[in-house]
């Protein structure tokens, strides 16, 4: 086998890591991978200018500004939004990517490089929810039944880390690390598994938890990742049910075969809190922990010790 170091590069507000391990047998050539690496670090790219809540010129914004109509969007934008809107039905709007004005009520307002504040009027109502976009499946159309932000803060990186992983297929092993959303393909090395650590929500330098995984997505979400610059608004996990933030769980991590789903259902696993959160991992087949502020942890069967 022959690895590389990693290759880290600053995307979609956080650093993206790519590590190719690369395969024993019939590696692609050389020049190849390269080749390979670049366009899957494009895909995070790609699919932030398409889903960024934070860019006027995002096809997401653009979609923003026509009310009533029906939109052609690109697919990735259609595949993103229908499973944001497939997720929020199924959890009764406990997850729901029309959090985007109140999110950036909240504070959570800032484009990471411009630095530059996003404050959308809407007209005045009650929060939109996901039953106000439509999907039309066969003209890949959305349409918006009233102004309202989307936020595809929970579902983008997801996205991102799998069309990557798609690009890296041929190497079989690698590992993509979105800033702690995961996907491990393959082995670390020597056919052993890729041994990943869940970090303590509470105990920063501390693990809470170790998987072994291969072929596998691993994502987390935690209150502790991004604090509102408004101490007063909380984390940047919302209870779209009561607009203030989630506070039933700490940490909820997710292993899936997609990142996108895993990335998804970690956020929605968070606000619907340990037993509800659970029911959702195993519905979809998944495993997962949750660990609540006071510490508790509630695993799916795959995970559990004992
Ligand atoms: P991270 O960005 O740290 O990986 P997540 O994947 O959990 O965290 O995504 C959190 C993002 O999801 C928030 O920044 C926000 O954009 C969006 N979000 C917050 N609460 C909800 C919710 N209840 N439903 C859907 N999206 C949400
Ligand atoms: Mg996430």
């Amino acid at each position: 086998m022959n690895a590389v170091g990693v290759q880290s590069v600053a995307l979609m507000g956080t650093v993206v890591s790519i590590e190719v391990v690369g395969c024993a047998t019939q590696p692609p050539l050389e020049s190849e991978r390269e080749d390979a690496v670049a366009r899957a670090f494009d895909w995070f790219r790609r699919v932030e200018e398409t889903c960024s809540r934070f860019d006027e010129q995002s096809e997401l914004r653009q979609l923003s500004t026509c009310i009533g109509t029906p939109v052609p969007v690109s697919e990735l934008l259609y595949e993103a939004v229908q499973f944001a809107l497939a997720v929020a039905a199924e959890t009764g709007g406990a997850f729901d990517p029309t959090v985007g004005h109140r999110m950036e009520a909240r504070g959570f307002n800032r484009n990471y490089r411009s630095r530059r504040a996003a404050n959308t009027p809407l007209a005045p109502g009650g929060p939109a929810t996901f039953r106000d976009v439509r999907l039309d499946p066969a003209a890949r159309t959305i349409t918006l039944l009233r102004p309202l932000v989307l936020d595809l803060g929970a579902v983008a990186k997801g996205l991102a880390v799998d069309l990557a992983a798609r690009e890296l297929r041929p190497w079989e092993n690698f590992a993509i690390n979105a800033g702690g959303d995961l996907y491990l393909g393959g082995h670390k090395d020597q056919g052993r598994p890729w041994s990943i650590g869940i970090r303590h929500p509470r105990q920063p330098q501390e693990l809470i938890e170790t998987v072994q995984v291969s072929d596998c997505a691993v994502c987390t979400s935690g209150d502790y990742e991004r604090p509102s610059p408004d101490p007063a608004a909380g984390h940047h996990l919302m209870d779209p049910r009561t607009g203030a933030a989630a506070t039933a769980c700490a940490s909820a991590t997710v292993l899936a075969p997609s990142a996108m789903v895993a990335d998804v259902l970690a956020t929605a696993a968070f606000v619907l809190g340990p037993a509800a959160g659970l029911r959702l991992l195993e519905r979809h087949g998944v495993e997962g922990m949750l660990v609540t502020p006071a510490v508790e942890r509630f695993a799916t069967r795959g995970m559990r010790h004992e």
